[in-house]
């Protein structure tokens, strides 16, 4: 009886266990990231799913005369990287803007803004993103210097924290920010002390709206190719889930539409779990979208049912919330009162929606936990999975609270690259007791917290390999310091790359169905240049996905 069941399961199935692969990759050096079986040489994939996982020759023998066999030739072979912190959308807007991510000199930043203007002359507003406080004179950019590059049109360029801006006098004008406009509640509008009269910087987003409002979106068609280019591009770097962090401003509306129509036409190659956002104030609704959105939505390649909300700000604005005062005498600007958010965080877990809380001063991380431990207190469900975003500086208090809370630390590598912008602003404004406990993977993990890693694009870039080279080293791409910096922060690499996969599909609730190589998991994985494990950290940057498989697809292939 139970042998014809057996027979029938198998008969009813898509293929029977020993039905050739589709695609098979051998000979090679397979990571699996299962703990207790972390190396293989071979991977068998039919249809979205993988079916062996072993040998060399136990994998061959599901060859068929149909299978695609891919010869490694001892390249090593991962799980798909997970990114555990992106902003899909802006990262894909940002592909049509001036990046000014690698320019470290107001020169060289003004030149870039200076060549995207010529070379997009009828472009009505010039956009860009991603400068660094540390390249200005007292950290903090004029108008006078974007004028003196855009003149004719207003230009608006985004901090890369994306907490502030810096807008021309034309944008100025656009937006009616003058010399008599007062600050928004929660923003700030950087003004000269002599004249009173606005900079062109501004601070958070009640006060970078007041311009942002005004710029002109792209239509939906030019904002799906930038999606779809994305996409690209993550998969050229091996990425093959992202959990998005949406924006600020948290709408949902056009950029799921954006996502369900990648779906539907079979271009969506990234699998994304995407989180509503919440703010003090605005609570029950944005709950309600994401339980919609949660119950519309089947499968493992477009996900809901999070939803975020930032404590505080950053840490180079000195808005990110702190138990003792920046050298300048302010302790921060949280953005919710210690109740309301404890309110807020509890009501969305009663909806069994997972909560990300965004907190980098030492007092919003505890905010945060305290937020976490009020849910886990009023609901009693166990399996929250509640998460905190980046975490740069905490009370060492607050280490041993994670585990038992089970709260995720989600912390993005690259925000401890220790740069000019880290030296002259970061350290600067965190003072040297707070600085000394910058960005603690390794005082976290020895708490026995669980991290995963993200990168927070268009933050930073989404390359993994730089990621992967600042958590393991603590150092510039430069080398910078040798000794790297806070070095006993640093992670291993096998940890390093748990937190880019298994502990990433962890934090999404996915963790049995995708994150480690195993059979019966989705196909979702890539093939590398280089052997990781073997090759010394700088390496790592010069690292290449050859081949990047999601759900058994091919979705990336170098040189094409
Ligand atoms: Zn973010």
């Amino acid at each position: 009886m139970h042998r014809s069941l057996a027979v029938l399961v198998l008969a009813a199935g898509v293929a029977a266990a020993d039905d050739p692969a589709d695609l098979i990759l051998t000979r090679g050096r397979v990571w699996t990231a299962e703990a207790d079986r972390p190396w293989a040489e071979a991977v068998a994939v039919r249809g979205e799913r993988i079916v062996a996982v072993g040998s060399s020759a136990e994998v061959e023998a599901l060859r068929g005369p149909k299978t695609e066999v891919l010869d490694l030739a001892g390249r090593l072979v991962l799980p798909g990287f997970n990114d555990a912190h992106i902003h899909l959308l802006s990262g894909a807007l940002s592909l049509d803007q001036v990046d000014l991510i690698e320019d470290q000199s107001v020169e060289a930043v003004q030149a870039r803004i200076k060549a995207f203007a010529e070379t997009n002359p009828h472009r009505p507003w010039v956009l860009g993103r991603g400068w660094l406080y540390g390249s200005f004179p007292g950290g903090w950019p004029t108008k006078e210097q974007l004028d003196a590059v855009v003149p004719d049109r207003p230009a608006y360029m985004e901090c890369y924290d994306g907490h502030s801006g810096w807008a021309n006098s034309k944008a100025l004008a656009l937006a009616g920010i003058t010399g008599e406009t007062k600050d928004p509640p929660k923003g700030v509008i950087v003004r000269d002390p002599k004249t009173g009269e606005p900079t062109g910087a501004l601070k958070e987003a009640p006060a970078t709206a007041l311009v942002e409002s005004k710029i002109p979106l792209p239509g939906p068609e030019a904002r799906y190719e930038l999606l779809l280019r994305a996409l690209r591009l993550l998969n050229s770097q091996g990425i093959t889930s992202v959990q998005d962090a949406r924006s600020a401003s948290g709408e949902l509306g056009g950029d799921v539409a954006l996502l369900e129509r990648a779906k539907r036409e079979g271009r969506l190659t990234v699998r994304v779990r995407a989180a509503a956002g919440m703010k003090q104030g605005d609570v029950t609704g944005p709950i309600a979208t994401a339980v919609r959105l949660r119950s519309e939505h089947e499968g493992h390649l477009l996900t809901f049912g999070s939803i975020k909300a930032y404590v505080d700000g950053v840490i180079e604005a000195e808005t990110a919330a702190m138990l003792e005062p920046y050298p300048d005498g302010g302790t921060g600007l949280p953005n919710w009162t210690p109740e309301a958010l404890s309110a807020a965080v509890v009501a969305a877990d009663r909806s069994g929606l997972q909560v990300w809380l965004h907190a980098i001063g030492d007092r919003g991380v505890r905010m945060a936990l305290d937020a976490h431990e009020a849910a886990l207190k009023a609901n009693g469900r166990p399996d929250r999975r509640g998460r905190i975003e980046h975490i740069e500086t905490i009370s060492p208090a607050d280490y041993p609270r994670f585990k038992p809370l089970g709260v995720i630390a989600s912390m993005q590598p690259l925000h401890a690259n220790p740069d000019q912008n880290n030296a002259d602003v970061w350290s600067v404004n965190a003072g040297p007791d707070r600085a000394s406990r910058g960005f603690g993977w390794g005082s976290l993990e020895r708490a026995g917290a669980r991290l995963v890693f993200g990168s927070d694009w268009p933050v930073v870039t989404s390359d993994v390999f730089r990621g992967l080279y600042c958590a393991v080293t603590r150092k510039t791409r430069e080398g910078q310091p040798p000794g790297g910096w806070l070095p006993e922060q640093a992670v291993s690499l096998e940890s390093a790359l748990r937190h880019y996969t298994i502990d990433a599909a962890y934090t999404s609730f996915e963790d049995d169905v995708k994150g480690s190589l195993a059979p019966g998991k989705l196909a979702d994985l890539v093939v590398l240049s280089d052997d990781l494990f073997n090759t010394p950290p700088e390496a790592i940057l010069r690292t290449r996905v050859d081949l990047t498989v999601m759900g058994g697809r091919v979705v990336h292939r170098a040189g094409q």
